[in-house]
């Protein structure tokens, strides 16, 4: 097995190392205290080709793969979480249903302008009564005159409507399939009559991420604007997520490598005692802790990268590493904060705000009881 990263990958992780650190790093506390959208470094980032990593160069993407993106997301997550996740669940839960299930003109259409960051994608698939039940969709699709007319609802859906949104891919139910509910995908576009996402929530973290509950009133798309065969939209999300789990996973160990760094500098600085606290050995011992279990987690997270760029199955090794991954960044943010003592729980000391932004990794893209789910059932449970 192969541990080292290629010459590309290596160029960027680096790409992004200095990215994060020259320009998202100086923004990254006031777009947390502000709750303001990353406009400008969005742009940037679609300059620099990081909004479409993973996709068809014909398109406009790097055509990288998924190590090469999850090492971009890490990269990101270790200085902020909102860039990380509004560029994650633009390309793994966004565009990738349009890229592995749309059409040629689907593509065409959709797929230059979300690789180069110009328009923002995004994935609903959570309401209010379908979250981990995700197949209890309620938004109901029905045709008419060529048309696709939608009426539900959708909760919590990132990026879905900021300047920039280009469309939503969502899950409708469109009929009745041997007495069970027949689930579709449909493309819809911003700015649709009878689409509308209503005002972003107030979260505890991630809050220069754009996330929104959606109406959709008798909104109508054009037939065309079915994604995948009819029938077929449980089974499609169902794989997008097993992907994105994998950039959820970089993020925890990115979030967690961040949080380790700041404690690491810490540590360094504050005396205590006449002597840098980093000398205690109880100080020592929380940092010699975390370095190992983020070292094992990264090396999980690549792996299934890996497995997923081979064309193997990644299913069970993508729901442990999301699983631990999640676990690792709340309890490294957690140690980060004690670390740094009562400046630890105040907002100018970046591990405050990565201890709020890290609990929603062991919810998002399925709960950890999810994760749990999926791999006892990998294991034949
Ligand atoms: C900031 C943010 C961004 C998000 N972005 C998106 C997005 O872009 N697109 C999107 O579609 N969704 C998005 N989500 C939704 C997210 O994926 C869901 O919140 C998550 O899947 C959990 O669903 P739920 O909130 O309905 O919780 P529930 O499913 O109601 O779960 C509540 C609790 O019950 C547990 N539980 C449920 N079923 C079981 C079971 N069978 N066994 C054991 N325990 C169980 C859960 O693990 C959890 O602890 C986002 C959420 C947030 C907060």
């Amino acid at each position: 097995m192969d541990f080292d990263l290629t010459d590309e990958q290596r160029l960027l992780r680096d790409t992004v190392r200095d990215f994060a650190n020259q320009e998202v790093k100086p923004v990254a506390e006031e777009l947390d205290r502000t709750k303001a959208f990353p406009y400008e470094l969005v742009k940037k980032m679609g300059e620099l080709g990081l909004m479409g990593i993973p996709f068809p160069e014909e398109y406009g993407g790097g055509d990288a793969g998924t190590l090469a993106y999850a090492l971009a997301v890490e990269e990101l997550t270790r200085i902020d979480s909102s860039v990380a996740i509004t560029m994650a669940a633009h390309t793994s839960l966004g565009t990738m249903p349009i890229n592995m299930f749309g059409t040629d003109e689907q593509k065409a259409d959709w797929l230059p302008q979300l690789c180069s960051g110009q328009k923002l994608a995004a994935f609903g698939l959570t309401e209010p009564e379908a979250g981990s039940d995700a197949g209890n969709t309620q938004t109901r699709a029905s045709l008419d005159g060529g048309e696709w007319v939608i009426n539900g609802s959708k909760q919590f859906i990132t990026n879905s409507g900021t300047d920039i949104s280009g469309c939503v891919s969502i899950t409708a139910v469109t009929g009745q399939d041997n007495g069970n509910k027949e689930i579709s995908n449909l493309i819809v576009p911003n700015g649709t009559p009878g689409y509308e996402p209503g005002e972003p929530y107030r979260k505890m973290g991630w809050n220069a991420s754009d996330t929104r509950p959606l109406t959709f009133e008798d909104c109508r798309v054009p037939e065309g604007n079915l994604l995948g065969p009819r029938g077929d939209g449980y089974k499609q999300f169902l794989a997008i997520l097993d992907g994105g789990r994998i950039g959820v996973a970089a993020m925890g160990v990115g979030l967690a490598q961040g949080a380790l760094d700041e404690a690491i500098a810490y540590s360094k600085e504050r005396q205590a005692f006449g002597q840098p606290i980093g000398k205690f050995q109880a100080i020592q011992n929380k940092i010699a802790d975390l370095s190992a279990d983020i070292a094992a987690a990264r090396l999980l997270v690549y792996r299934a990268a890996e497995l997923k760029d081979a064309g193997e199955s990644f299913t069970l090794t993508a729901a442990q590493a999301k699983l631990i991954t999640g676990r690792l960044a709340v309890r490294a943010t957690e140690e980060a904060v004690q670390i740094h003592g009562g400046y630890g729980y105040i907002e100018e000391y970046p591990v405050c705000r990565f201890y709020r932004d890290a609990k929603i990794l062991t919810i998002g893209e399925g709960t950890d009881e999810v994760q749990q789910m999926v791999i006892a059932r990998q294991l034949g449970c």
